[in-house]
């Protein structure tokens, strides 16, 4: 299967912003973002002209890492999105951050995204009560998100227990029974990554 490939901190140092992709290391001072907030290479730190192509495209790329999605698949949820009602680049957003692996990384399930998917893609996880190992698969309103039964006993699930997680008011999840659900779709303001998403619009209507 593709994957995206590239150290996950240079990711965030090519983009000049924080993309979450290591757990916990990322709000915590070993960030190498914060430890060295410049583009890798030998020329990472000097100065860049940056075309009006090139702000669009990073903004595309930033998303894409982001949420680990690999260039067809975005393009799919452009054009889904373009046939949707509203504003496009809202409906894209909102599409992607229905995803399967991204709502049980926004549950706290795992610490990344790219964890979260490794979890989904091992059946770890179930959807209105069957086993769901498809890490785009879109959740709707009402969805209840659980890990699997016999799964609750793994190490890595049982220390969630008790634990307060916080999480987007479209979500809520019961960190006892490992189970939550689908509240609403998740709305731009629900999304928290410094996005703008206009520019990716710009750069698929070239
Ligand atoms: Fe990005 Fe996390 Fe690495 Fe910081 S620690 S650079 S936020 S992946």
């Amino acid at each position: 299967m593709a994957k995206m490939i590239g150290a996950d901190c240079k990711q965030c140092r090519r983009e000049g912003c924080k993309l979450f992709l290591k757990g916990e290391r990322c709000t915590t001072k070993k960030c190498a973002l914060e430890r060295r907030p410049v583009a890798p290479g030998q020329h990472g730190a000097g100065r860049k002209r940056v075309t009006e192509y090139g702000t669009q495209l990073r903004e595309k790329q930033k998303v894409k890492r982001a949420y680990g999605i690999l260039e067809k698949q975005f393009r799919k949820y452009y054009e889904e999105a373009e046939r949707m009602k509203g504003v496009t680049g809202e409906n894209m957003l909102s599409l992607i951050e229905r995803r399967l692996d991204n709502v049980v990384y926004r549950m706290g399930i795992g610490s990344s995204r790219s964890e979260c998917r490794q979890i989904v893609n091992h059946g770890q996880i179930t959807v209105n009560g069957k086993t769901v190992n498809i890490p785009s698969y879109q959740v709707k309103v009402g969805d209840v998100i659980a890990v699997k039964d016999n799964k609750k006993e793994l190490e890595m699930f049982k220390q969630l227990k008790g634990m307060k997680i916080v999480m987007p008011k479209w979500l809520e999840f019961n960190s006892d029974t490992l189970e939550g659900k689908v509240l609403a779709l998740p709305t731009r303001e629900d999304i928290d990554l410094n996005i703008k998403e206009h520019l990716i619009i710009e750069l698929y209507s070239r």
